[in-house]
């Protein structure tokens, strides 16, 4: 059987390394969407914030790259669910954008310390870029299911309104009150043409940290920090949380690749930027 072919690359169909089958595939638009992966095997438990590896072989070498979990733990048996922004010319995004569903891959997992503290009734401020939002939608789904909800103030960064990922469901929660969450998500380009409808806030999401945390009166004696995403984003709003009093301790960060790295192989602005 031959494999997938993507640009210059041959996606191996069957692999001994295989222990997982992509089961459904949302997309929200061209570069991005909503993966579930399940285990052939029994679902390993996972804690809210906790990330997977997945990956496919390519010419006899495994390509793979991890994924913040956005389903709840106590859904693994259907599968992981992972939002995932396809990165031009990326290593793996290109190959996962070229995958069916039902196609076999490798997952392993689970991993990270970028998980909940326990009983902690402080406010929840939730800081993300573009897909960084993955995991505090898998800390809210798990919290909710478990009848605890903890109040949450949630921003999300994105370059534009198209982009806003788990738009309806954060919206829907805020609205009928079933979460205790105030979602602000932002759009750094609000005059590009796409915008024009955009009524809600503008400026990347680090800009608006100091202004949200005034007016919604979030400090370091009722308020933990969450940051995830781009690490531009999160070094600049940690700084800003350091400044307003918060301790180090209380700002919590996953970063999604190191600062300053761009894709190997992408042409100088042809990368699609989370923010
Ligand atoms: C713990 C952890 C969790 C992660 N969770 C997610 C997630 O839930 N969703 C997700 O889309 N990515 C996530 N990532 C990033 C992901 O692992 C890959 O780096 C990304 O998908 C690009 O892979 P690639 O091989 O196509 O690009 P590569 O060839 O590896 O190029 C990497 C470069 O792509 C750019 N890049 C990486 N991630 C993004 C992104 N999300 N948006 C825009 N540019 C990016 C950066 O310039 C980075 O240096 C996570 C990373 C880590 C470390």
């Amino acid at each position: 059987m031959t494999g997938l072919v993507t640009p210059l690359r041959v996606i191996a169909p069957e692999a001994p390394q295989y222990n997982a089958t992509l089961v459904d595939r949302q997309d929200q638009h061209e570069s991005l969407a909503y993966f579930w992966i399940r285990f052939h095997g029994d679902p390993t438990p996972f804690e809210p914030g906790q990330y997977m590896t997945i990956g496919v072989m390519v010419d006899g070498r495994i390509v793979q790259r991890p994924y913040s979990v956005a389903s709840a733990p106590r859904d693994a048996g259907k599968g992981y669910e992972l939002y995932v922004r396809l990165v031009e010319g990326g290593q793996f995004t290109p190959l996962l954008w070229a995958l069916p569903v039902g196609h076999r891959m490798r997952m392993i997992g689970p991993k990270g310390k970028f998980t909940l503290e326990p009983d902690d009734d402080r406010i929840h401020l939730f800081i993300s870029s573009g897909t960084g939002n993955a995991p505090f939608v898998a800390m809210m789904r798990e919290l909710l299911a478990a009848g605890a909800p903890r109040r949450a103030v949630f921003l999300n960064g994105c370059s534009y309104e198209r982009d806003v990922g788990y738009r309806a469901l954060l919206e829907g929660w805020e609205r009928s009150g079933e979460y205790p969450v105030t979602f602000i998500p932002t759009v750094s380009r609000p005059a590009d043409p796409s915008n024009a409808g955009w009524t809600g806030r503008t400026g990347r999401v680090e800009s608006i940290v100091a202004p949200v945390c005034e007016e919604l009166g979030l400090d370091s004696s009722n308020t933990i920090a969450y940051l995830c995403g781009n690490p531009d984003m999160i070094l600049s709003a940690e700084e800003t949380l350091l400044g307003l009093g918060f301790s180090e301790a209380s700002v919590k960060k996953e970063l999604y690749w190191p600062k300053g790295k761009e894709p190997k192989g992408a042409a100088a602005g042809t990368v699609t930027s989370d923010q």
